[in-house]
């Protein structure tokens, strides 16, 4: 599709929701099954695409793309009966009697742009929302997974409604298209700056936006918690698809004496994961491309490499690294790092590391790790970041049930399961009144009289 071809595409897709298609909650539980056995019947596609993408192993890809996916479909419509239903609401006395309902209606056309990191997942978790509330919609992969987009492009359109869904591919040029047409919800998830872009772009027609950005998410590590568990946690969920995980731990904060004894059990944990053969290890992913993996190099410089540091460009191959004394203000403190760099940060005392985070923009995740109920209750007070876990990173994205975003600098607007039904709807409030009896002119109708006024 060229960018010529896109203002027909999305009237066309405008034209299906006017006429009432997308409505029916039969019409959104046939597009989510169909989602469904498109994700059953090609997965060995959408598996050798994110292979070739990202060196993605098949488990992995089943575990954070496909099998994900395959959840929230059938999360959605166990629930989507429930959610679709009005909400009765009591009226006060004086407008009584008159009933009060929050009624879910679609909004329109919607627009998902996702990024390379999760190709498939991140386009599909939204689009199952907005499909799920019944709107049209537009989807655009990450033009840097190709391979995912592509077998996106073919596989789609023949198990949904082709007249109300639409895959666009592309980079810069096909997105700003798109973006000059009117939607009547746009899903961002990528980087802040285009995420900008995006909000600027939505504004000239008064698009509401959820934003999914990134960020530097801490791990803070205290002397109660067992510092071996500690570490096989954080190296599973950094090291995850080679780092490039937008929740992914992106340093670690502690004492300094704690970070000294973390240190040779995070060289354990990733020993224990992935052996001491990384390179063939079929289970650790690859750098998405050469421009990614020279910004990862230029980091190298900004601490002393106590574990990992190799890396080949040819075969986009990044071995597990931890950096020690790293500078507060360098580099790779400042970027979001987005790959298999962790930078052990000294922070005097919980204070110091508390300071440290409130004092940066907003995390999209915080992960704490310690037992003692006073730290853990001061970070949930005292911090603000999109969520927050005690040992668990990345694992709040396992609870459907738990709004996935970010707040300041990491986005703004939530979904997953209810969440992103109530994203992509309108909540209408809807109020009726019988004509008769009629209880306003005795009551809140001028004259006021005595009477009237002790009642208001
Ligand atoms: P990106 O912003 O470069 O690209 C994302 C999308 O925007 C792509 O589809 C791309 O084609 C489009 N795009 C790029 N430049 C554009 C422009 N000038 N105008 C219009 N559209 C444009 O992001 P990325 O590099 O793919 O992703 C990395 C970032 O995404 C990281 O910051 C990461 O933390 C964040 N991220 C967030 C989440 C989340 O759920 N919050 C998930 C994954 C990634």
């Amino acid at each position: 599709m060229s960018e010529a071809d896109i203002p027909l595409v999305v009237a066309g897709l405008r034209h299906s929701f006017a006429q009432g298609l997308t409505r029916p909650e039969a019409w959104r539980r046939a597009q989510l099954e169909g989602l469904r056995r498109m994700l059953a019947e090609h997965a060995p596609d959408f598996e050798a695409a994110l292979l070739a993408d990202l060196g993605k192993s098949g488990a992995e890809a089943q575990l954070t793309e496909i099998g994900f996916l395959e959840a929230e479909i059938d999360h959605t419509l166990s629930r989507l009966g429930k959610w679709m239903r009005p909400r009765r609401l009591a009226a006060p006395l004086v407008v009584q009697p008159a009933t009060a309902r929050i009624v879910a209606e679609p909004l329109g056309v919607a627009l998902v742009i996702a990024p390379w990191n999760y190709p498939l997942m991140l386009l599909l978790s939204p689009l199952i929302g907005a499909l799920a509330s019944g709107n049209a919609a537009v989807v655009k992969p990450s033009e840097l997974a190709p391979a995912t987009s592509r077998a996106i492009a073919l596989h789609l359109p023949d198990y949904v409604d082709r007249r109300a869904v639409a895959v666009v591919e592309g980079g810069v040029a096909e997105t700003t298209a798109l973006l000059e047409q009117r939607f009547d919800h746009i899903f961002y998830t990528g980087s802040g700056r285009v995420g900008r872009i995006v909000a600027k772009a939505a504004a000239e027609h008064l698009t509401p936006v959820t934003l999914e950005l990134g960020g530097k998410s801490p791990a803070y590590v205290d002397e109660t918690a067992n510092l071996a568990e500690v570490a096989k946690r954080i190296v599973w969920a950094k090291f995850l698809n080679a780092g490039q995980t937008c929740v992914a731990p992106d340093y670690v904060l502690g004492r300094r004496e704690v970070l000294g004894r973390l240190a040779p059990r995070i060289a354990d944990a990733i020993a224990e994961l992935y052996g001491t053969a990384i390179e063939g290890n079929s289970d650790y992913g690859r750098i998405v491309n050469g421009a990614q993996f020279d910004r990862l190099v230029s980091y190298l410089g900004d601490g002393e490499v106590v574990t990992g540091g190799g890396h080949d460009r040819a075969a986009r191959y990044f071995e597990p690294t931890v950096l020690a004394g790293v500078d507060r203000e360098s580099a790779v403190m400042r970027d979001e790092i987005f790959g298999p760099i962790l930078p052990l940060v000294e922070a005097a005392d919980l204070d110091d590391a508390i300071d440290f985070v409130t004092g940066r923009e907003k995390p999209l995740a915080a992960y704490v790790f310690s037992e003692s109920a006073e730290v853990r209750s001061r970070w949930e007070r005292e911090t603000s970041s999109g969520a927050l876990t005690f040992n668990a990173p990345v694992l709040h994205l396992s609870v459907l049930g738990l709004p996935f975003g970010g707040v300041g600098g990491s986005g703004y607007g939530s979904y997953h399961g209810e969440r992103s039904f109530r994203t992509f709807s309108h909540e209408k409030a809807v109020l009726s009144k019988p004509l008769q009896p009629d209880t306003l002119a005795p009551t809140i109708m001028p004259p006021f009289t005595p009477a009237k006024e002790r009642l208001i």
